[in-house]
């Protein structure tokens, strides 16, 4: 067992042994330029690339053009929605997003807003869900695009993403999803969802960091957006700058695993999770925040009633787990997830979020239960 014990995946997960291996002669021997044309280095790294490219379009159901590389998910998206914005602003400048969606969302609408936007945002009922009556008032003829993530990284919540592209399309506006947590965990299948842009990062499925996709569909609807970053025209001139070989090689790989093996991981998985919460539950006085009956099978968003999680996590050092609030100014916000569900500041503040991974085990998980539950009874009496 590796002390601390890891269960903060939702925020990163380790390399997988098998897409380190594949990575490391794209260091190296294979060192090339994939825009390189004339000779072989260049033609080994860009085969390599267009493999990687087929993968990851495979994990998702999407066709091999559909899918751009960039440096994560956070650039996936502000490609996405800037790029979105700028090609059809003279269509309209509605956007409409949810209040539940990661920063990188919230902070790109936030910053069209200088360039004319005007976002609605959908509250969620108090299982961080959307209405989708509520999205149906919402939609405009104006709106050119709804955001709405697919699962949430904080509370595991998976919107029912069908009944709202169907709405979506009907109003003849596009649909982008933030499917960064989702994917590896459950089936994503950008036709059936009809999802026309979507974002991958490697981190979050045992890839590297700083290598990650962005998928746009390409017919029914044909979707077209301005590139925001210029250059040498890589990526049909949709993200240009050199492309990141050994992580494209990384994605692609961590892609192939998950698509053959995310199906028993989230099984075996899901088991230890409910283990690991009743083994909380008993200790009395604690909710389990987000959907239960529709939710990633790893993610355990719980309150402590009564305590902080920020008393009760520096007393676990043996255990890496997030607190459910936001550390991002001097002073601690409460998580504008759980705010939007309706949860009170207090609550909100005595969440920890619990994220499990393929290499959790069952021990690590009796350990981790065992010592919270010990923090618990200790802080409360
Ligand atoms: C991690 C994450 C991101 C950002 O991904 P990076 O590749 O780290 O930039 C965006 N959205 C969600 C839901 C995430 O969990």
């Amino acid at each position: 067992m590796h002390s601390p014990v890891y269960l903060d995946h939702n925020a990163t997960t380790p390399v997988d042994a098998r897409v380190l291996d594949a990575m490391l002669p794209f260091f190296t021997k294979n060192f090339g330029n994939a825009s390189s044309r004339t000779h072989a280095y260049g033609w080994v790294a860009a085969d390599a690339v267009e493999e990687a490219r087929k993968k990851v379009a495979e994990l998702i159901s999407a066709e091999a053009q559909e899918i751009i590389f960039t440096s994560g998910a956070t650039e996936s998206i502000n490609l996405a929605i800037k790029g979105v914005f700028e090609n059809y602003s003279a269509k309209g400048k509605h956007i409409i997003t949810t209040k539940t969606e990661h920063t990188t969302v919230l902070d790109c609408c936030a910053k069209l807003k200088n360039s004319g936007a005007e976002i609605t945002y959908l509250g969620v009922d108090h299982e961080g869900k959307i209405n989708p009556g509520e999205l149906k008032n919402a939609l405009r003829k104006d709106t050119i695009l709804v955001c709405v993530m697919l699962a949430n990284n904080e509370t595991g919540t998976i919107q029912p993403i069908g009944e709202i592209a169907e709405l979506v399309h009907a109003n003849g506006s596009l649909l982008c999803s933030d499917t960064t947590q989702a994917i590896g965990k459950m089936r994503v299948d950008v036709n059936e969802m009809e999802i026309d842009l979507a974002c991958i990062s490697a981190h979050k499925i045992y890839g590297p960091k700083g290598s990650g996709a962005l998928f746009i569909r390409r017919k029914d609807p044909r979707v077209t957006i301005t590139a925001q970053v210029h250059g040498g025209g890589h990526e049909r001139a949709l993200r240009s700058g050199t492309l990141n070989v050994p992580g494209i090689v990384g994605l692609g790989k961590a892609a192939e695993i998950a698509n053959e093996e995310w199906w028993n991981d989230a099984q075996r998985i899901s088991l230890l999770r409910t283990k690991l919460e009743q083994q909380i539950q008993d200790c009395g006085n604690v909710v389990i925040n987000g959907c239960i009956k529709d939710r990633l099978a790893n993610t355990s968003n719980i309150s402590i009633l009564g305590i902080k999680a920020d008393q009760l996590i520096p007393m676990i050092p043996n255990i890496a787990i997030a607190t459910g609030s936001a550390c991002t100014s001097a002073i601690p916000e409460p998580s504008h997830v759980l705010r939007a569900m309706g949860i009170d500041e207090e609550t909100a503040f005595s969440s920890i979020r619990i994220s499990l991974g393929k290499t959790t085990s069952e021990e690590e998980i009796s350990f981790a239960g065992k010592e919270i539950c010990n923090q618990i009874k200790e802080l409360r009496y």
